[in-house]
């Protein structure tokens, strides 16, 4: 019985954890700035900095110096208090957040009418795109 009762206990304890585990991550939020070796990351309200990590398609979003110093909203998986890895691009991992709003970060193509995910040149015509910030 005495066994039976330590078991009972591991169980619960276990169960406690996993659940605790299938909790969504909470977003983090904060003003997007570099650290003093370039990587990019979030300065928060409570003056904590965290780097941020992500595919590549990601990090050339949060190289741009377009969006530097914006207020940034990133949804994925927090590596500790100070990191976080950034979800995948085309779930619209990060969102600007501006006058209240959230907004989606893309890049248009004026010529060709071509919407682009990460920055840079268009590859239809080889220009450069413009950073399109748009209401959810
Ligand atoms: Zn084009």
């Amino acid at each position: 019985m005495k066994g039976m009762g330590r078991r009972t206990l591991l169980l619960l304890l276990c169960a406690f954890g996993s659940a605790k585990g299938e909790t969504p991550p909470r977003p983090a939020k904060g003003k997007l700035g570099r650290s003093p070796d370039g990587k990019p990351l979030l300065e928060t309200k409570d003056g904590r900095s965290i780097l941020l990590e992500g595919d590549v398609d990601t990090l050339s979003v949060l190289d741009d110096e377009r969006l530097a110093g914006v207020e940034l909203e990133v949804f994925g998986k927090s590596l500790g208090p100070d990191r976080f890895e950034v979800g995948p691009i085309y779930r619209k991992s990060m969102l600007v957040l501006r006058d209240g709003k959230r907004l989606t970060i893309s890049y248009w193509c004026d010529l060709c009418s071509i919407r682009n995910y990460t920055p840079g040149k268009c590859q239809c015509c080889q220009e450069e795109t413009a950073l399109d910030l748009r209401e959810e």
